[in-house]
């Protein structure tokens, strides 16, 4: 684009007013001081961001970054001690890239990100766009940075009516065109921010919007209904069985799940295979197991599941098939992922004798 993209010189002087501010940022830098965001906070914010909102990441990413100031910590960290503060973030797979990022930054770049788009392409867990984020907003590097924000605002600013995923090439195409050569990183933040808070999804406020002159879909009445979407296949279901067993003493029986797959690594009550339908399994101890009424229902990426929660007061010297026994004293529900914190939500009721 030329410095003087109409669209580019709006959107950054609104973002010298209204800036979010994140916990991850640096304030706007309109007079160009040279001072940047830490590229350690800007990658831990993004990962975190993939999975989820604002608001959740906000708090989690003050308590990560009080646990792992900085990538050499993140390096040396156990690894279920950090599994264990993803919880409830979702996507674990991610969790586990984000050790082995840290540890390649310490052994093959001496510690510092590295600061262009490809070289950061390379570390693990790091796809396009993360990188292009790093890169501009950590490196003030002219680089394009396309999130779903970004594809509302293009689609609605240049009335771009494909369906997504077709529109992803023209939407990216239409960012680029953007992208000034001072202040990119600022730019990109600017475009995020305007997605998030004006330009939102279902009721654009183009009143308070700094592009209404130049928007497309707002003259044309279509910036609403976009960007427009190729009608989403109903997710498919999948069942399984889970076993809540509590001894006397207050130890729960918990397993680790196997490293590969979803919530590989993670802790959780031992149970079924997660499939289309399955006849119940075998208890991972000898007990009385009680089925639940209710079922525990999540929602993931590519299927649902409803899971069927069995819970038994297991005897003292009870010998666990499968599993182990965790003390009460050290037994967290939050370090358990969500699906499984929800099992226990429901299980602890029959636990305190409230009907199940
Ligand atoms: Fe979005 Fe409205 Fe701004 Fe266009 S004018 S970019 S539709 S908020």
């Amino acid at each position: 684009m030329t410095e003087t993209d109409e669209v580019a010189s709006r959107l950054l002087a609104w973002y010298d007013r209204h800036a979010r501010i994140l916990p991850w940022r640096l304030p706007p830098d309109p007079g160009r001081t040279g001072a940047r965001a830490d590229p350690y906070r800007v990658w831990l914010s993004e990962v975190m961001l993939q999975q989820t909102t604002v608001a959740v990441v906000r708090d989690r990413f003050i308590r990560f970054v009080g646990c792992w100031p900085g990538v050499a910590d993140l390096a040396m960290a156990a690894d279920a001690e950090v599994m264990a503060e993803w919880a409830g973030l979702g996507y674990y797979a991610r969790a586990r890239n984000l050790l082995a990022c840290a540890r390649a930054v310490m052994r093959d770049h001496g510690g510092e990100f590295p600061r262009t788009r490809a070289a950061l392409l390379s570390l693990p867990g790091i796809g396009p766009y993360t990188a292009a984020a790093i890169a501009a907003i950590a490196f003030d590097a002219p680089e394009t940075v396309v999130d779903g924000n970004v594809e509302r605002v293009m689609a609605r600013l240049h009335d771009i009516r494909t369906p997504l995923p077709s529109a992803k090439p023209a939407l990216v195409a239409a960012a680029a065109g953007h992208v000034p050569r001072h202040r990119p990183g600022d730019h990109a933040q600017a475009l995020m921010d305007l997605g998030a808070t004006v330009c939102t999804p279902r009721a654009p406020a183009c009143g308070l919007c700094p592009l209404a002159p130049c928007c497309l879909g707002r003259a044309r009445g279509t910036a609403a209904g976009l960007p427009a979407r190729v009608a989403r296949e109903v997710r498919p279901l999948r069942l399984g069985h889970v076993y809540v067993g509590q001894r006397a003493d207050g130890a729960h029986l918990l397993e680790t799940r196997p490293a590969r797959g979803l919530l590989g690594g993670m802790t959780g009550w031992p149970g079924s295979d997660w499939a289309e339908g399955m006849a119940t399994p075998a208890p991972p101890a000898p007990g009385l197991w009680h089925p639940l009424n209710a079922e525990v229902r999540q929602v993931f990426t590519h299927f649902r599941l409803h899971l069927a929660v069995h819970v038994a007061h297991l005897p003292p010297d009870c010998a666990p098939l499968r599993g182990a026994f965790v003390p009460a004293a050290e037994f967290s529900a939050g370090a358990l992922p969500g699906v499984m914190r929800k099992v226990w939500l429901l299980a602890r009721q029959w636990f305190a004798g409230e009907p199940g």
